[in-house]
């Protein structure tokens, strides 16, 4: 079998802030392998996002290993680490972090800008294209953020985080700021790509978004408090289909 996509080994961070220091992350060991759903929940304060942060190679921790992809991250410089992100790491986010006065296509585009070898101007705009029609956005590719739906933006930022086919995605809240049944079409998206071989690792406050996903890693202070699998994961697409029965029936009376 491949190696795990994630190692953590007594991972812990520590911030030290005005003489005062927080143990964010206290000691956590952890695998994740290839093709992996896993949600990351606990109260507010627990630790996601800093654990979050390390594995996006955002932050550095103060104690422990971190191998993505077998190799250790500890020992890359800051130019390595961006490669890194750039080329392994996917990011969604709980606000989207799409540019304002730019096209979905060009947002989708921008990841490729940094990308090392260089990606050409026609495949970038081939790619993007690509990865818009993936996420369901094929007519949209002119529309500015404000001129769609928040649905919509968090698929604009998905096809973002996929377009240098990334090893791993990252997503903090992605459906924070989405209503229920927006959600539930950005969990079945999650739930597609996941099902086609993308790993992918989410926080998210809500049991019920949790229950989409394969595998559930509840934090508390620091540590991992229970690492459960999902053995019968909700299906977003079952629960669309009747949602829209449940409307036709509804406007035919
Ligand atoms: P969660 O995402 O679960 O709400 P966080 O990882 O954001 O938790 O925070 C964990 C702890 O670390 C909290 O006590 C928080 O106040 C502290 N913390 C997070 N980021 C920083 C930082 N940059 N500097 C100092 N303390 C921080
Ligand atoms: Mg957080």
């Amino acid at each position: 079998m491949s190696a795990p996509v994630i190692q953590l080994r007594d991972l812990a961070k520590t911030y030290q802030t005005g003489g005062v220091s927080v143990a964010a992350v206290r000691g956590v060991t952890l695998d994740i392998r290839r093709g992996d759903f896993v949600a990351v929940m606990g109260a507010s304060g627990s630790g996601k996002s800093t654990l979050m942060n390390t594995l996006g190679c955002l932050d550095q921790p103060t104690r422990g290993n971190y191998l993505l992809n077998g190799v250790g991250v500890a020992g890359l410089d800051r130019r390595q680490l961006a490669e890194l992100r750039n080329r392994q790491l996917g990011f969604v986010f709980q606000s989207f972090n799409l540019l304002a006065r730019t096209s979905a296509l060009e947002n989708v585009e921008l990841p490729m800008l940094y990308a090392m070898p260089v990606i050409s101007r026609r495949e970038r705009r081939q790619r993007a294209i690509a990865a818009l029609a993936r996420v369901g956005l094929a007519e949209r590719h002119d529309h500015f953020p404000s001129q769609l739906s928040g649905g919509q933006q968090q698929r604009v930022a998905i096809a973002r985080a996929l377009v240098n086919r990334p090893e791993l995605v990252l997503a903090d809240e992605p459906t924070g700021n989405l209503d229920s049944r927006t959600s539930i079409e950005i969990m079945g998206l999650f739930q597609e790509l996941n099902a086609s071989g993308m790993t992918l690792v989410m926080v998210t406050h809500e049991l019920d978004v949790a229950a989409y996903c394969q595998r559930i890693i509840v934090m508390r202070d620091g540590e991992i408090l229970r690492d459960t699998r999902n053995e019968n994961p909700r299906s977003a697409a079952a629960e669309i289909r009747a949602l829209d029965q449940a409307e036709r029936r509804a406007s035919h009376n």
